[in-house]
């Protein structure tokens, strides 16, 4: 079988939200669709070791934001990259309390979707929750961002929790690689290419990693640069 196929299909990008009587959490997620019109209802795919995805179950109610291609690196770091057992994701986020009381997401979003869960299925690692859409709105023009424009224009890496996630994902920027070194964040997996650069967060594509501030950090999850390790 040639996995390399999987990496074919396309995704958006989102922001799970759950939770119920004062426990509260969102996730990145790149597995949502509509499944029917009328009614409406979404599925989602959601890992099982995800604290979101313990809240799903307690309390059978989510919502989905779709995030703009605006969305920085560091909201997508937080929200996909840092654990709702660890720490308060939503603490300094705008969000909005639904009608089913979960929180959802507003910043960078263009949209949302609230739902109450129909059904779910067991699918080993992760579960597909299916909602009936009890609310929805849009919030936003910008444009969706994908799950390809995350991969490829803001280099963005996918969690190991991801449905999609596949192991030491090679880069496809690899062969346009100069001779500088490039070096890898140990806390998510981001990739400090040289050739790029991090324009976001000042440094301007060319630069040497040894040449980068000690101020900066990880434009993905907020690491510090001692905490990346040469490729
Ligand atoms: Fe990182």
């Amino acid at each position: 079988m040639n996995k390399v196929v999987l990496r074919k299909i396309t995704y958006g990008l989102y922001i799970i939200s759950s939770g119920r009587d004062g426990k509260f959490n969102g996730q990145i997620g790149n597995t949502m669709f509509q499944v029917t019109t009328d009614p409406a209802t979404i599925a989602i795919s959601i890992n099982k070791e995800n604290y979101t995805h313990e809240l799903i179950k307690l309390s059978r109610k989510f919502s989905v934001s779709i995030l703009a291609k605006t969305a920085p690196m560091t909201l997508i770091g937080l929200f996909g990259f840092k654990s709702g057992r660890d720490v308060n994701k939503l603490q300094n986020i705008k969000i909005k309390t639904g009608v089913t009381n979960v929180p959802i997401v507003l910043d960078y979003s263009i949209g949302y979707l609230e739902a109450e869960l129909m059904s779910e299925l067991d699918c080993g690692s992760h579960t597909i929750f299916v909602g009936r859409v009890v609310d929805a709105d849009v919030t936003g023009n910008d444009e969706p961002m994908t799950y390809d424009y995350y991969h490829n224009v803001k280099g963005g890496k996918a969690s190991k929790n991801a449905p999609t996630y596949v192991k030491d994902e090679p880069d496809v920027k690899q062969e346009q690689t100069a001779t500088a070194a490039r070096y890898v964040c140990s806390v998510c997996g981001y990739v400090y290419d040289p050739v790029n650069g991090d324009p976001d967060g000042g440094v301007a594509p060319g630069t040497r990693f040894e040449d980068i501030p000690e101020s900066w950090v990880c434009p993905v999850c907020g690491a510090a640069k001692t905490q990346f390790e040469k490729e």
